[in-house]
C-alpha cells in the first residue's frame, strides 16, 4: 500500500492520465540522455504503480501499457517489423502442437526424432530420399538449419543461407525499454503464478486452469514476442538467466504486504516439490521391511538429486512454475519458442534437467498423466536429441545419474513381492503390472528420454563407464523379472481374466529392451569390448542375486511361467554381441556349469509352456494366456523374447553335457513317460490327448534348437534374406507389411541395414512384385510382393516360418503354397509334401559344441525308440513326429562333430553301452537293438506275448537269460538326474557348500499310488537303419519298396531328393548314411536285399491307427471338402447361366417365335425360391428381382467431356450451373413463368436428379415365395448387413442386392406376333388409328394378386427418391406432379442405358445390358398405372402435332396462362407419354406412326434452333442464296412466319456469330439436334419389340437410326448426305402446320432461351484429381467449411461436385443429420461418394448404410495408406479411380462393396 500523497505518486498519476503513446516517447527520451536517472525512475514509478499484481489479470491495461512502452512512439505493430527486420536466426525453430502435420526424413536426420515443419520440408530438396508425413502426437518442433539434429543439405532455402551472417547489428536504443519493462512484466507473471497456486490436498477449490486463462494475454504477449525473432530473444534470454535481476526482484519490495506473502506462498510450493526422500519413506512404513536386493542398489543413490530446488533466475522459477501447472500448453509453447537462442537453450536445458526429479514426481500425481506425458516429451526430446547439449548436461548436471534414480524411484512406487518359485520366502520384488503407473504407462516420457540420450555415443559410453550407474540400471531391470508370473489353472476356469499381460509386455520391451538396443549399438567393436565385459558381469551378478532371492536351486517350482526374464535377455544379447562383433572368446564370458544349468531352466519352462498353451493345457486360464504366448513370438518383439532365449539355450545347450540338456528337454515337456518302447504307458504328467502335441513341440523345439543360425554365424544380411523369405512364404505381403513384420533390431526399419544389403535391394532378390490388380467383381488389391520361384526351391525354410508363426494356419498357409509351387513346376505332383529339409550356415566355432546335441546316445535312444513306435502304430503317434525325427537324424548327418576322445574323458560313455555303443550317430544309426527291457503294466499285450513262451529249446533259453542282464532300462529323468549329479560334483571343489535340500528326488514321485507296473523284455533285432527302411515300406504301402540294388539307381539323380514326401525324406536320408558309411552302406543293402514277411505290422488298437493317421486323413477331408465346394459352384454357375437365358423371354422368345410357326404357348419363369418353372398369372404373379435407386448421375453431366478439375488452391472454383440437372430446372421454371402448370408439367422430363433406376439381376421369383422368403429373413437376424423392414434382401439365387419385386405381364406369345405384323397402312390411317386408341377410355384392370403387387411396386418407386424430386408442379400432390414423375422413371431409366452404352447405340447388338434389362417390365407396369390418368383431349398434343387446327385455341382462354407450345415441348417426353398412356400392348404400325409424327416436329425445333443463331445478315444470305433452293423446307423456315419470330431473336449470335454457315454444317447441326430423340426412340423399339440394335459408325448414327425406325428407306443413296430432311413424312401440309408451330411462339419473351437448347451431354464423371495426393492434403487438411467457418476433424470431399464437408462434426449438424450424409441427399439423392482427406480413403453412402470403399491413391509399392500412417507420398491409381466412377455411372456399389454398416445419420 502506497501513500497517495508522496511525490512519485503524483509524478506517476501524472504520467497515467497522458496518453500512453507520448509517455512512451517522453520516457524514451529522457532514458536515452546520459543522465538517465530520472528517466529511470519515472519508468519505476509507473510501472510500480502499471504492474500491480494485486489487480486482476484480466485487466489488460498493465498489458497495453507495456506494449506501449516497449514500441515507443511508432505503435506495436511496426515495432514488430522493425525489430524483426533485425532476426538472425538462422535456425527455424518453428514450434508446434498435437494434430500438426510435420515431416521426418531418415536421409537428412542425423537424430531419429528430427522433424521438419511442411514450409521447410517443401523448401528443402528430399528428392529421392526416405522421409515421410506424420501427424504430430506429443507436438514438437522444425529442426530446420540446426546441424546437430540433421544434416545440411535438407535445409530450406530460407535456413540453407544463414541469413544472420547479413543482418545488420540491432540499434542501441530500439530494445532499450524492452530490457527495463519486460523484467518487471516477467516477475508480475510469475507473482499471479504464485498466488494463484495451491497444493492439490490442501484446497477443495484448487481451479488451476482458471488461473492459466486468466493469465492467457499475458503469456501470449510473451509469446508473440519470441516471434519477433532473434533480436527479441537475446533480450528475453538475458532478463530470464539474469540472477541480479532475479534477486532484485523476486523477494519484492521489502514493504509490500502482498509481495511478501505471495514469496511465501513460493517458498511453501518449492518446499513441497522436494521427493521423499529414502529415511521419511522408512518412517512412513511405506517402504517395503524386506528389501533384499535392491537395498543395496539404492544405496548407492545419490540424495542430492532429490533434494529440494533452489532457483537462482527467472527461467528457473517459470519452469518451476510450469510444472507445478502440469505443463500448460502455452508456457509450453513460449518456453520452446525461445530454444533457437543458443544461450537460452543450454541454461534452460540445465535447468530442465534440475527438475527432472521434480517433473517425474508431478507426472505421478497428475491427473493427466497422458497430456502432460505428451508436454514433458514435447520440450525434453528438443533438448535430448541434440548430442552435444546432452553430453554437456550429462557432463555438468548429472543427468545420466538422475535419470537412472528417478526411473527406479518411479518403479518403486508400486512393487509387489514376486511368487515366483517360492511364495513364501522369496526376497525379490518385482513391479505390479496392475498398477496405474504401468497400465497407463505413465512411464514412457522418461523412458524416451532416456533411450534417446542412450542413442548418443558420448553419453553411451559415460554410462557403461560408470559402474555402480550400470550396477543401479541392473536392479532397475531386474524388477522386471519374473514380472506378471501366470500359475496354471487345474480344476476351474479363471473367473477373471486379467488383461496385466499388456502392460508387462509393454513395460519388459519399452524400460529394459530399448535402453538394452541402445546400448549395443554402441558394443559393436573391438575397442568396446570392455563395456560389453563389464555389462555381462553385472548380469551375471544380479541373475545370481535373483536366483537367490526367489530360492531356486535345480528345480522348478511345478504350473508357473513368467515371459519376463530381461535379465536372461540382456546376458544372452550382449554374450551374441561380444562374439560376433567384438571377438570376444565366449568362454571367458561364461559362468560355470551349474550357474549355466540354472540360466537354461527358466527360458526352457517358457518353451514348454508354449507347447503346452497350445495343446490347450492352460485352457483354464482364458484367453489371455494365448495371446502372451503370441505375443512372445510375435515378429515385432522376437528380437527381445523368443530370440535372446533361444540363444541362450543353444549356449547352454553348447557347453553342457549333452544327455543331460536332451533329457531335461523330454522331462521339461512331460514327455518322458511316452519314451517307451512298451505298446501301454502310463502318463502321469499329461492327459492322453495332450500326448501328443506335447511329443512335436518337444521335438520341434529340438529342430529349432540345433538348426537356428540367428545368433550363431549367420551375418545380418543372412538374417535379413530369412526373416523376409519365411514371412513371404506364409502369405504375400505388401511392402509396409513386410516391412512391419521384419524385426526391428539388428533391422532398423530405416532400410539402412548394418549389413551390405539394403531392404529393397534384397526384396528385389527374394521376391517378385505383383502390381495392384482388379479382380472380377471389383474388389481391389494392392501391391503384393510373392516369393521368386527359386525362393520356394531354395530357400524355404519351415522351421523358421515355425518360429515365427503367431497362428498355427500361418504355418499350414506356407505349407499349402510350397505344395502348389510343388505342383505348379511339376516338382511333386502326388500327394502332399513334406516340409523340405534345409541345410544350415556352419557355426560360428564358439558354438561348435551345438551340434553335439545331435550325437548323443540319449537322443539316439528316443529316435531309435519313436521310429520303433511309429512302424509299430503305437498310439500318440503322427506325421509330425516322424518328420521332426527324421530332421533331427538329418541334422546329425550333416552335422559331425569330431571326434576328440583324447582331451576329454566322458564319464557318461558307460551309460547306454547296451543300447549304442559310442555317440556317433552316424555309427550308431546301424548298431541292431536286440532286447530293450520295458515295464509295463499287467494288461499290456506284451505282457500276455511273454506268458506264453513257445516250447524252447535250452539253447533258446540260455540265450534269452543273457540279453535280459543286456537289455536296459531307459528312464530319461533316471539319466538326468544323475547327470546332474556329476556336474555339480565336478564343480562342487569351488562351488559354495550350500545344502541343496530341495534336489532330493523324492519330489518327482507323481501322487497318487503308483501303477502296478511289471518288467518284461521285447525282443526287437532292429536298427535305425532297418526302421527306416521298414517306415519306407510302410509309407509306399510295397514291400521290399527299396531293391538291393537301389543304392546304385540313387546315385544317379540326387537332385530329385530335395522335395517330396516322407519316403523322398527317408531316401535321402539313407543316401547321405551310404555315402558317408561303408558300414551304413553295407547295412542298407543287406536290408534291402532281405525279402520281407508280406505281412503288414499289426495293428494294436484301431485307435493308435486312428491317430497315426489323423493328419493325413485331416488333409484328404480337406481336399474331398474342396472338391464339393469347387463342384457347386460350378454347378451354381451352371445353373445361373442356365437360369438367366430363359429370363428375358420377351425379347428373346419373342424374335424366335415370330419367326417361327405362331404357337399358342405361355412364357415361362423360374422361381429361385421354389424351384418351380410356370407362367405369371393374374392369381399368381411371378416378379424380377429389382434394386430401385435414386440417381442424380444423369444430372451431374456437364457439356464438356472433360472432367471438372478438384479445385487445390482458393483461386480455383466448381461452378454447378452448367450441369444438365440444373440446366433442366432452370428450363422448367422458365416455363411455369409463362406458360399453364399443367401443360408445362407435360412438356419435359423430370429424374435428372433423384431420379429413380431400377436394376435387375435378371432372377424372378413367384412373389408370394418372395413374401415367406422375407419372412425368413426377418427372424435370422444373423445376416443383416441390410434392413428388412425397408424391404431390403440378397437375391436368393445370387446374393445380389435387391429391393423390391417387378411384377411380370403374363404373357402369350401371339400377342407378341401380332404386334410385328407388317403394316401397310398409309401414314394418315395410322394416325387416326393412334387418335382413336388416344380415345378409348382407360382400361382398369380388375382387381387381382397382380394388379395390387403392380401398385405396390409404383409405391416402391415412389419411396425410393424424396419428395422434392417429384414434385416440380405448383401444387404439390396434384396428378400433374405424379404423371410427371411417373413417364419420367421411364426416360430416367432409358436414358441411363445410354449413358452405360457410351452415349450412343453405335455398338448395337443385343449386348449383355440389355439381356438383363427390366425395361419392358418396367414399362408395362408403367402403362398399367399410367392409364389411370386420362389427358383432356381438347389439351391431347395429338391433334396439335397432326392437324392445324382451325381455331387458335389460345386466344379464347384468357384468363388462364397459355399452353406450352410445340416448339418448346420436348419430343422424347411426348413420346413416352403416348406410349404409356395408349392401350397396350402398342401395335409396332402404331409406334412408328408416333415416332413420325414426332419427328416432324423434333426437325422443326431444329430448325427453328437453328435459325434462332443466325445473324440477320446470314439469314439473309441464305435466303437469297442460290444453294438454298435445295432446301425448300429450310427456305420456309427462313423467309415465312418465322422470320419474325427470327427477327427477335436478331442479337442471339453466340459463339456461331462469327462463323460461316455451310450446307454440311446446317446438316451436321440439324442432325446433332435430332439424334438424341432418335436415340431414345430406337433404345425404347429395342425393349419393346426386341428388334436388333445394328451397330453402325459414329459418323453414320443418324443414318442408321433412322432406317432402323423406318423413317428412312432401308437402302439409302451413299450420295445423298442430307438424311434429316428426308425422314420427315407429313400427313398435312407442312407449312401450314409449321407456320402454325411458329406463330404460338411469336411475341414471347425468352423464346431464345427456350428454343436454342443443347440437347446433348456428355458422359458423366467424378472431378478430376491431382495426381499427387499431397496437393489435396495440404490444401483441404488445413482448409475451413464455408457453413461453420472453422476447419473440420475429420474433412471430407464430395468427388462428384467438390463440396468440402465436416464428417461427423457436430457443427455442421442439422436435423440431427451429419453433413456428410445431409450432402449426399442433395448431391446425390442419397448417394455420396466422398474423400477423406485425413486418411485418403473414400467412403460410399447409399442411403442409410455406408461403406469404406478404399483408396484412390497408392504409394510407389502399389499400397494404400489408409489414415496416412506411414506417410509415404502417394500417387492417384488412374485405374482404381475409372473403377470407382464407372461403379457410381453403374449403380453398382451396392454389389460390388460387400462391408456395409448404417450411418445413423452420423456422418
Ligand atoms: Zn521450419
Ligand atoms: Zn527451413
Ligand atoms: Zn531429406
Ligand atoms: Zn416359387
Ligand atoms: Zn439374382
Ligand atoms: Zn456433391
Ligand atoms: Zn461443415
Ligand atoms: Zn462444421
Amino acid at each position: 500500500v502506497q501513500s497517495d500523497t508522496s511525490p512519485e505518486c503524483m509524478m506517476a498519476a501524472l504520467l497515467l492520465r497522458r496518453d500512453k503513446k507520448s509517455t512512451a516517447a517522453h520516457l524514451k527520451s529522457d532514458l536515452n540522455r546520459t543522465d538517465n536517472s530520472s528517466g529511470v525512475r519515472q519508468l519505476q514509478e509507473l510501472l510500480d504503480s502499471v504492474l500491480n499484481p494485486e489487480k486482476p489479470p484480466a485487466d489488460t491495461e498493465a498489458l497495453d501499457w507495456c506494449k506501449c512502452l516497449i514500441a515507443g512512439e511508432e505503435g506495436f505493430e511496426e515495432f514488430c517489423k522493425t525489430v524483426r527486420s533485425y532476426d538472425n536466426a538462422t535456425l527455424c525453430g518453428l514450434v508446434w502442437t498435437a494434430n500438426f502435420v510435420a515431416y521426418r526424413c531418415r536421409t537428412c536426420g542425423i537424430s531419429p526424432c528430427m522433424s521438419l515443419c511442411a514450409e521447410c520440408f517443401n523448401n528443402g530438396d528430399h528428392t529421392g530420399h526416405d522421409f515421410n508425413m506424420f501427424r504430430s502426437q506429443a507436438g514438437g518442433a522444425c529442426d530446420c538449419g540446426d546441424s546437430n539434429v540433421m544434416r545440411e543439405t535438407g535445409f530450406c532455402r530460407r535456413h540453407r543461407l544463414r541469413t544472420g551472417e547479413n543482418v545488420p547489428s540491432v540499434p542501441r536504443d530500439l530494445l532499450l525499454m524492452s530490457e527495463m519493462v519486460l523484467p518487471r512484466f516477467i516477475i508480475c507473471i510469475i507473482q499471479y503464478l504464485r498466488d494463484g497456486y495451491t497444493e492439490p490436498d490442501t484446497s477443495a477449490e484448487r481451479d488451476l486452469q482458471k488461473v492459466l486463462q486468466q493469465l492467457e494475454p499475458q503469456i501470449t504477449f510473451l509469446e508473440e514476442l519470441t516471434k519477433m525473432g532473434g533480436a527479441m530473444r537475446t533480450v528475453l534470454t538475458k532478463i530470464l538467466t539474469n540472477q541480479q535481476t532475479f534477486k532484485d526482484l523476486s523477494m519484492g519490495q521489502e514493504e509490500n504486504v502482498f509481495a511478501k506473502k505471495n514469496y511465501e506462498n513460493y517458498l511453501s510450493a518449492l518446499k513441497n516439490s522436494g521427493l521423499v526422500s529414502v529415511e521419511e519413506k522408512a518412517q512412513t512404513g511405506a517402504a517395503e521391511p524386506t528389501r533384499g536386493s535392491e537395498t543395496g542398489a539404492l544405496g548407492l543413490l545419490d540424495p542430492s538429486i532429490m533434494d529440494s530446488l533452489k532457483h537462482k533466475c527467472f527461467l528457473e522459477e517459470l519452469l518451476f512454475w510450469t510444472i507445478k501447472y502440469e505443463f500448460p500448453q502455452k508456457m509450453v509453447t513460449f518456453l520452446l519458442n525461445m530454444l533457437p537462442d543458443q544461450d537460452y537453450k543450454i541454461t534452460f536445458t540445465k535447468t530442465f534437467v534440475q527438475h527432472y526429479a521434480f517433473i517425474m514426481k508431478t507426472l505421478m500425481k497428475s491427473q493427466e498423466s497422458d497430456t502432460m506425458s505428451n508436454r514433458i516429451v514435447h520440450i525434453s526430446v528438443q533438448l535430448f536429441s541434440n548430442e552435444d547439449l546432452a553430453r554437456h548436461v550429462t557432463e555438468e548436471c548429472q543427468l545420466l545419474d538422475i535419470m537412472v534414480t528417478v526411473l527406479l524411484y518411479m518403479m518403486e512406487s508400486c512393487l509387489i513381492k514376486s511368487e515366483l518359485q517360492d511364495e513364501e520366502n522369496s526376497r525379490h520384488v518385482v513391479v505390479n503390472c496392475s498398477e496405474a503407473l504401468l497400465k497407463n504407462n505413465t512411464y514412457w516420457p522418461l523412458v524416451s528420454d532416456f533411450i534417446n540420450i542412450l542413442s548418443h555415443q558420448s553419453v553411451a559410453k559415460k554410462f557403461l563407464e560408470d559402474h555402480s550407474l550400470l550396477m543401479l540400471w541392473m536392479s532397475f531391470v531386474s524388477f522386471f523379472q519374473g514380472m506378471n508370473l501366470n500359475k496354471r489353472e487345474l480344476s476351474e476356469h479363471v473367473e477373471f481374466e486379467s488383461q496385466t499381460y499388456y502392460a508387462a509386455f509393454a513395460a519388459e520391451l519399452e524400460a529394459c529392451a530399448q535402453p538394452m538396443w541402445g546400448l549395443l549399438t554402441h558394443c559393436k567393436v573391438k575397442e568396446t569390448q570392455e563395456y560389453t565385459k563389464t555389462v555381462v558381469r553385472y548380469c551375471l551378478e544380479t541373475l545370481q542375486i535373483w536366483f537367490d532371492a526367489i530360492g531356486f536351486v535345480d528345480e522348478l517350482a511345478p504350473n508357473q511361467v513368467t515371459f519376463h526374464l530381461p535379465l536372461h535377455r540382456y546376458y544372452a544379447m550382449f554374450l551374441s554381441k561380444a562374439v560376433k562383433c567384438q571377438g570376444l572368446d565366449l568362454e571367458s564370458l561364461l559362468p560355470d556349469q551349474e550357474m549355466l544349468m540354472r540360466i537354461m531352466v527358466h527360458p526352457l519352462q517358457i518353451q514348454a509352456s508354449l507347447s503346452e498353451i497350445h495343446s490347450n493345457m492352460w485352457v483354464r486360464n482364458g484367453l489371455q494366456i494365448k495371446g502372451q504366448a503370441m505375443t512372445y513370438v510375435q515378429s515385432h518383439f522376437c528380437n527381445s523374447m523368443i530370440d535372446p532365449d533361444i540363444f541362450l539355450l543353444q549356449v547352454c545347450a553348447s557347453r553342457l553335457d549333452p544327455d543331460y540338456f536332451i533329457s531335461s528337454v523330454f522331462e521339461r515337456f512331460k514327455v518322458v513317460d511316452l519314451l517307451t518302447m512298451a505298446s501301454v504307458h502310463q502318463n502321469t504328467a499329461l492327459d492322453g490327448e495332450q500326448e501328443r502335441p506335447m511329443l512335436e513341440g518337444a521335438l520341434t523345439f529340438l529342430v529349432i534348437l540345433s538348426s537356428l543360425r540367428i545368433h550363431l554365424g549367420m551375418a545380418d544380411d543372412e538374417i535379413l534374406r530369412a526373416e523376409m523369405v519365411s514371412q513371404l512364404c506364409m502369405n504375400d505381403r505388401t511392402h509396409s507389411s513386410l516391412l512391419d513384420l521384419i524385426p526391428e533390431n539388428p533391422n532398423p526399419k530405416s532400410g539402412i541395414v548394418p549389413g551390405s544389403c539394403s531392404f529393397e535391394e534384397m526384396l528385389s532378390a527374394v521376391a517378385d512384385f505383383k502390381a495392384p490388380v482388379f479382380e472380377l467383381g471389383g474388389s481391389m488389391q494392392q501391391g503384393m510382393y510373392t516369393p521368386k520361384a527359386e525362393v520356394w526351391e531354395k530357400e524355404f525354410d519351415p522351421i523358421m516360418v515355425i518360429l515365427r508363426t503367431v497362428y498355427r494356419r500361418d504355418v499350414q498357409s506356407a505349407m499349402d503354397r510350397y505344395s502348389a509351387f510343388l505342383k505348379q513346376s511339376g516338382m511333386h505332383t502326388t500327394g502332399n509334401p513334406w516340409p523340405p529339409y534345409k541345410e544350415r550356415t556352419p557355426l560360428h566355432p564358439c558354438y561348435k559344441g551345438l551340434d553335439r546335441l545331435l550325437h548323443c546316445k540319449t537322443l539316439h535312444i528316443v529316435i531309435f525308440t519313436l521310429l520303433y513306435k511309429i512302424w509299430l502304430d503305437h498310439s500318440n503317434m503322427s506325421e509330425h513326429v516322424l518328420c521332426m525325427v527324421l530332421y533331427l537324424i538329418e541334422l546329425g548327418l550333416d552335422n559331425q562333430v569330431e571326434e576328440d576322445k583324447g582331451d576329454e574323458v566322458r564319464p557318461s560313455e558307460h551309460c547306454h553301452d547296451s543300447w549304442f555303443p559310442g555317440t556317433n550317430l552316424l555309427s550308431n544309426l546301424h548298431h541292431v537293438i536286440n532286447y530293450v527291457r520295458v515295464r509295463v503294466p499287467e494288461t499290456a499285450p506284451e505282457v500276455k506275448r511273454e506268458r506264453e513262451p513257445p516250447a524252447s529249446t535250452s539253447a533258446e533259453a540260455s540265450n534269452f537269460g543273457q540279453n535280459v542282464r543286456e537289455a536296459q532300462v531307459f528312464s530319461l529323468v533316471a539319466e538326468r538326474r544323475r547327470k546332474f549329479q556329476e556336474i555339480i560334483n565336478r564343480s562342487s571343489t569351488e562351488a559354495s557348500q550350500a545344502v541343496r535340500p530341495k534336489s532330493s528326488s523324492t519330489r518327482w514321485v507323481p501322487p497318487g499310488t503308483p501303477p502296478q507296473l511289471v518288467t518284461e523284455i521285447l525282443e526287437i533285432h532292429e536298427s535305425m537303419l532297418s526302421l527306416l527302411i521298414k517306415l519306407h515300406q510302410k509309407l509306399s504301402a510295397k514291400q521290399n519298396s527299396l531293391s538291393a540294388t537301389w543304392l546304385e539307381d540313387m546315385d544317379a539323380n540326387p537332385n530329385r531328393h530335395a522335395h517330396g514326401d516322407g519316403i523322398t525324406a527317408i531316401e535321402r536320408i539313407l543316401t547321405k548314411a551310404a555315402t558317408r558309411s561303408h558300414q551304413s552302406k553295407r547295412s542298407i543293402q543287406e536290408i534291402c536285399g532281405k525279402v520281407f514277411p508280406p505281412v503288414a505290422p499289426k495293428k494294436n488298437s484301431p485307435t493308435a491307427k486312428k491317430t497315426m493317421d489323423k493328419e493325413e486323413r485331416r488333409q484328404r477331408a480337406r481336399e474331398r471338402q474342396q472338391k464339393l465346394l469347387a463342384e457347386f459352384a460350378s454347378r451354381q454357375k451352371s445353373f445361373m447361366e442356365t437360369a438367366m437365358d430363359v429370363e428375358s423371354p420377351d425379347t428373346e422368345a419373342a424374335m424366335d417365335l415370330g419367326a417361327s410357326e405362331v404357337k399358342e404357348s405361355e412364357v415361362l419363369y423360374d422361381c429361385v425360391i421354389c424351384g418351380q418353372s410356370g407362367p405369371s398369372t393374374e392369381d399368381r404373379p411371378t416378379g424380377l428381382v429389382v434394386l430401385l435407386q435414386a440417381s442424380s448421375v444423369l444430372g451431374h453431366r456437364c457439356k464438356s467431356d472433360e472432367a471438372k478439375k478438384l479445385p487445390t488452391t482458393d483461386e480455383e472454383r466448381i461452378y454447378p450451373a452448367d450441369t444438365c440437372g440444373a440446366a433442366h430446372d432452370v428450363r422448367l421454371a422458365l416455363m411455369q413463368s409463362f406458360f399453364k402448370d399443367s401443360s408445362c408439367l407435360q412438356s419435359v422430363s423430370i429424374g435428372w436428379d433423384g431420379g429413380v433406376y431400377v436394376q435387375t439381376c435378371g432372377h424372378t421369383l413367384h412373389i408370394d415365395c418372395h413374401k415367406s422368403y422375407m419372412e425368413s429373413l426377418r427372424n435370422d437376424q444373423v445376416m443383416q448387413g441390410f434392413s428388412v423392414d425397408k424391404g431390403e434382401f440378397t437375391c436368393p439365387l445370387c446374393r445380389q442386392f435387391a429391393n423390391s419385386v417387378l411384377p411380370c405381364r403374363p404373357g402369350r406369345s401371339t400377342e407378341v406376333v401380332s404386334w410385328h405384323m407388317p403394316s401397310n397402312k398409309k401414314t394418315s390411317v395410322l394416325v387416326k388409328e393412334v387418335e382413336d386408341l388416344q380415345e378409348q377410355l382407360g382400361f382398369f384392370p380388375t382387381e387381382s394378386n397382380l394388379s395390387k403387387e403392380m401398385e405396390l411396386v409404383i409405391k416402391d418407386i415412389k419411396n425410393t427418391t424424396q419428395r422434392k424430386y417429384m414434385d416440380y408442379g405448383k401444387n404439390p400432390g396434384s396428378p400433374d406432379n405424379d404423371f410427371l414423375f411417373m413417364y419420367s422413371v421411364a426416360r430416367t431409366n432409358l436414358e441411363l442405358e445410354l449413358v452405360h452404352r457410351g452415349g450412343n447405340l453405335c455398338s448395337g447388338g443385343a449386348s449383355g445390358a440389355a439381356k438383363r434389362s427390366c425395361l419392358n417390365q418396367l414399362f408395362h407396369v408403367l402403362a398399367m398405372h399410367m392409364r389411370l390418368y386420362s389427358i383432356d383431349s381438347a389439351y391431347n398434343p395429338w391433334t396439335r402435332l397432326t392437324q392445324v387446327p382451325c381455331v387458335v385455341p389460345y386466344s379464347c382462354l384468357d384468363d388462364e396462362r397459355p399452353e406450352v407450345p410445340m416448339l418448346f415441348r420436348d419430343c422424347p417426353s411426348l413420346l413416352i407419354i403416348f406410349v404409356l398412356t395408349m392401350p397396350q400392348p402398342l401395335r409396332k404400325e402404331h409406334f412408328i406412326c408416333l415416332v413420325r409424327m414426332l419427328y416432324n416436329l423434333q426437325y422443326t425445333q431444329a430448325l427453328a434452333a437453328l435459325s434462332a443463331k443466325f445473324s440477320p445478315e446470314e439469314r439473309q444470305a441464305w435466303s437469297t442464296s442460290g444453294t438454298l433452293k435445295k432446301f425448300s423446307l429450310f427456305f420456309y423456315m427462313i423467309n415465312c412466319p418465322f422470320n419474325t419470330i427470327c427477327a427477335l431473336l436478331l442479337c442471339f449470335l453466340s459463339q456461331l456469330s462469327s462463323s460461316v454457315w455451310s450446307p454440311q454444317s446446317i446438316e451436321y447441326s440439324l442432325q446433332q439436334f435430332c439424334l438424341p430423340y432418335l436415340r431414345l426412340s430406337c433404345l425404347l423399339q429395342h425393349h419393346l419389340y426386341g428388334d436388333n440394335l445394328s451397330g453402325c459408325p459414329e459418323e453414320e448414327e443418324f443414318s442408321g437410326l433412322a432406317g432402323c425406325l423406318g423413317l428412312l428407306d432401308p437402302a439409302p443413296q451413299p450420295s445423298n448426305p442430307m438424311y434429316s430432311a428426308s425422314c420427315l413424312d407429313w400427313t398435312v401440309s407442312a407449312f401450314d402446320l409449321m407456320s402454325q408451330w411458329c406463330s404460338e411462339v411469336t411475341g414471347l419473351a425468352d423464346t431464345q432461351t427456350l428454343l436454342v437448347q443443347d440437347l446433348q451431354w456428355a458422359s458423366p464423371h467424378l472431378l478430376h484429381l491431382p495426381d499427387n495426393y499431397n496437393t489435396i492434403f495440404q490444401y483441404y487438411h488445413k482448409k475451413a467449411c464455408t457453413a461453420c467457418k472453422k476447419v473440420p476433424k475429420d474433412p471430407a470431399l464430395c468427388l462428384v461436385c467438390g463440396t468440402f464437408v465436416c464428417l461427423k462434426g457436430l457443427c455442421c449438424k442439422q436435423h440431427g443429420i451429419c453433413e456428410c450424409v445431409w450432402h449426399s441427399q442433395h448431391c446425390g439423392a442419397a448417394t455420396g461418394i466422398f474423400l477423406l482427406i485425413n486418411a485418403s480413403v473414400i467412403i460410399i453412402i447409399r442411403g442409410h448404410r455406408f461403406c469404406l470403399w478404399g483408396s484412390v491413391y497408392l504409394d510407389a509399392h502399389g499400397e494404400e495408406d489408409r489414415d496416412l500412417r506411414r506417410g509415404k507420398p502417394l500417387f492417384l491409381c488412374v485405374e482404381r479411380y475409372r473403377v470407382l466412377e464407372q461403379q457410381w455411372v453403374s449403380h453398382t456399389f451396392d454389389h460390388i462393396n460387400k462391408r456395409w454398416g448404417p450411418h445413423y445419420n452420423g456422418l
